[in-house]
């Protein structure tokens, strides 16, 4: 069956020696512990080889919030995925939003990137969602199936089963306005029954769907209990070790 899993985004926050503190906090909240999920943490490229290898026989896995649409090569300032999995982390965070929105990421690059996370070995955290407008006009359900379509659907059946998915409604990163969880399971059988129309319905019930969007300490446990919301992608709450500890304690 597919496995709960709760994944910090630290985004650009926390210098090296801050997110060294951070993971050695929440490492040591965990030491003694059997969380009922998968726990990652996705940190920023200049801390995963000292992140990953401070966690490295602890319960929390380690991501990289991106990596690149090409495989190596003439491309300054760009980060591999072979270089991700040459530090230690294990997943890679593709297609949020604000990579979407301020780096201008198509459906096309994410593709890319998705396969070359793959060939790689890394598990991808594969985020999809709607704009505030989009669902304004009752559209978010087109938008996430194009978005599936546009970047997923080329895998194999093989490849899709190491995917894991993260939705999360744009209007709700990072704005305190969290959906609810009946809209969260709404949307997450949705996307549920697209992947059984695809890949079949063993496929479809093995892939763990993660909400993302304003989740927190307060609302995990009301979201997480919802039969399709297997876990969450959480931002601004993953950036405090105990806030982050309660959000996996929901589990
Ligand atoms: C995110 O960055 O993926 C996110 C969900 O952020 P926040 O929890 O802060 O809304």
């Amino acid at each position: 069956m597919r496995k709960n899993i709760v994944a910090g985004n630290w985004k650009m926050n926390k210098t090296l020696q801050e997110g060294v503190e951070l993971a050695t906090e929440l490492r040591d909240l965990l030491s003694n512990v059997k969380p009922n999920c998968e726990v990652v943490i996705g940190v920023p490229f200049t801390h995963l080889v000292t992140v990953s290898a401070l966690l490295h026989g602890s319960v929390i896995a380690v991501a990289a919030e991106n990596c690149a649409d090409k495989a190596s090569g003439a491309y300054t300032g760009e980060v591999s995925a072979a270089m991700v999995k040459s530090t230690g982390a294990e997943y890679c965070i593709i297609g949020h939003s604000e990579r979407r929105l301020y780096y201008g990421e198509t459906y096309a690059i994410l593709k890319e990137k998705t396969l070359l996370a793959l060939n790689n070995g890394l598990k991808p955290i594969f985020c999809i969602g709607e704009l505030k407008e989009e669902r304004e006009a009752g559209c978010q359900n087109d938008v996430v199936k194009a978005q599936l379509e546009g970047s997923l659907f080329n895998l194999t059946e093989d490849e899709f089963t190491q995917i894991a998915l993260a939705y999360e409604p744009v209007w709700a990163i990072g704005t305190g306005l969290t959906a609810t969880s009946d809209q969260a399971q709404a949307m997450h059988a949705f996307i549920r029954q697209l992947i059984a129309e695809k890949y079949g319905q063993p496929t479809a019930d093995n892939t763990s769907i993660l909400y993302g969007g304003s989740c927190n300490a307060g609302n995990a446990k009301e979201l997480f209990s919802k039969p399709d919301v297997d876990g969450g992608l959480i931002g601004g709450a993953s950036l405090k070790s105990q806030e982050f500890k309660a959000i996996i304690d929901a589990f």
